[in-house]
């Protein structure tokens, strides 16, 4: 089973607007924001230009936008649907084809085509996730991390917990993808709901070499049934962590030693 050559509606799915920029952001400053322009890390939200973020850069004395310096800026296309051209576009789907369902002319998918083959030889390939994909979440309690005055006894480890927590409660999910290679996707989310899991994993898919995923029986993960996503599950309330080759194990793993570093 394999999901190169199918071709998904995009009423069937598609990432929000603001889902792709969340992410455009993490990839692009996951340790701050540094200005594209001058390479400052001395900046500040400035204001939104039509409905997007936009920063005050204290370097050069100018704003920039999240897109500012890639290959969105300046686009009339919403970058969702750049997502969704991109994620098609690498898995063969002819630009002709992604035109009529993207509703764009020729010479834009052709632009858009030459564009999505320019980024590819960059920063995405570095952490790139292959084949068969596990995915998983889990829940760590944050406590009072960063809070002056702190007047409590030090950390023990260990606060890792099993059990659905939300950002609110002071136990954001964690949402993990790994190959199994070991290579690995973390995001902390402020719910580890339908959507949540959803968004991650269609962007994990279009930067991915994803050919199937394996999870575990969380409700949240059904609505996998309806995406054209290949997916098998096991089915952890039953008792069973693995069958066979089907298992999320290496998920489980990673992200308890890497968190803590
Ligand atoms: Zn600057």
């Amino acid at each position: 089973m394999t999901i190169r050559g199918s071709i998904l509606k995009i009423s069937d799915f598609m990432p929000t607007e603001e889902k792709c920029l969340e992410h455009l952001r993490e990839t692009r400053w996951p340790n701050g924001i540094i200005c594209p322009i001058c390479g400052s890390t001395e900046t500040k939200r400035n204001g939104t230009e039509s409905g997007k973020q936009r920063y005050y850069c204290y370097g050069h004395d100018g704003t920039f936008r999240d897109t500012t310096g890639t290959i969105f800026c300046g686009s009339k296309i919403p970058i969702n649907r750049w997502y969704y051209f991109i994620f098609h576009y690498q898995r063969n789907i002819p630009a002709k084809r992604l035109m009529e369902v993207l509703e764009i002319n020729y010479k834009t998918a052709l632009r858009m085509a030459r564009k999505a083959q320019e980024s590819v030889k960059g920063s995405c390939e570095e952490i790139k996730l292959k084949d068969v994909v596990e995915f998983d979440e889990l829940y760590l309690r944050c406590g009072e991390k960063g809070k002056l005055n702190l007047n409590r006894p030090p950390r023990k480890r260990g606060l890792k917990l099993r059990g659905r927590g939300t950002m609110d409660d002071d136990k954001p999910p964690i949402i993990g993808a790994c190959d199994r290679n070991g290579n690995l996707r973390l995001k902390v989310s402020e719910h580890a709901d339908s959507n949540s899991i959803c968004s991650f994993l269609v962007i994990m898919a279009v930067i991915s070499d994803m050919m199937k995923v394996f999870m575990d029986d969380f409700t949240a993960y059904r609505f996998l049934d309806k995406t054209w996503i290949p997916h098998e599950s096991v089915n952890h309330s039953a008792g069973g962590y693995a069958r066979g080759k089907v298992h999320n194990n290496t998920t489980l793993k990673f992200p308890k030693e890497l968190l803590w570093l």
